[in-house]
């Protein structure tokens, strides 16, 4: 019986992952790979988030599902191209199945490439997917630890997106708590506390993600 270690799946997962960055590069386009827990409102940030980005950075997007193409056809509606992977109960997203999704997306004409990972915090953050940067969503509905219980993806990322702010009054979520331990264990996380519904913080969230396409990231200084 021949056992493949994990070591060696992620090894050949990182392998790929490092081709689908430099083709990302190779188009000046930035890729991001959006990771939450389910429901922390990740398609509704992209829905707001496009809507405010899309006449000044072209934009594509990469959804990951685990068995439908609702959120898919939410972006779609935003006349963005879009692609749906569907993982067919795979937990999270890896190298190859962007690889090949990417294919699918105009690359030569975007600047930006917004991946929504499957709702789970905790394989996404071991599986790179070829991405510049991960960004972390959180909702206030969630509660104020969950960033010390799944400290990875928290580590790993570039940004921590605070979502459904506008909640806050009605919850018990410590919002300076909760600050305070994520830069805690990465203390240059960029934060972002944001409320999709009544716009708040969408502004800056939107900017610093036009201006990563205006970087060294996109080959540009
Ligand atoms: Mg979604
Ligand atoms: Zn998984």
């Amino acid at each position: 019986m021949k056992v493949i270690l994990a070591r060696d799946l992620l090894q050949a997962n990182s392998d790929q992952a490092q081709q689908n960055r430099l083709f990302f590069e190779r188009f000046g386009v930035v890729s991001l790979n959006l990771i939450s827990s389910p429901g922390a409102g990740k398609t509704t940030l992209l829905e707001k988030t496009l809507f405010l980005l899309k006449d000044k950075v072209a934009v594509g997007v990469i959804e990951g599902d685990i068995f439908t193409d609702r959120d898919a056809v939410r972006i779609a509606g935003l006349d963005v191209p879009v692609v749906q992977i569907n993982t067919q109960g795979t937990c999270h997203l890896d190298a190859r199945m962007v690889a090949r999704a990417m294919q699918e997306l105009p690359l030569a004409e975007l600047d930006l490439v917004l991946i929504e990972n499957v709702g789970n915090l905790v394989c996404p953050a071991a599986f790179d997917l070829g991405e510049h940067y991960k960004i972390a969503l959180l909702s206030v509905a969630e509660g104020s630890d969950k960033p010390a219980k799944y400290p990875g993806v928290f580590q790993r990322a570039r940004a921590v997106v605070i979502t459904k702010a506008d909640l806050l009054p009605h919850l018990d979520f410590d919002l300076d708590a909760c600050e305070e331990e994520l830069l805690e264990i990465h203390d240059s996380l960029e934060i972002f506390v944001t409320s999709a519904k009544s716009g708040s913080g969408m502004r800056h969230w939107v900017n610093w993600l036009a201006s990563l396409t205006k970087g060294p990231l996109a080959g540009r200084v």
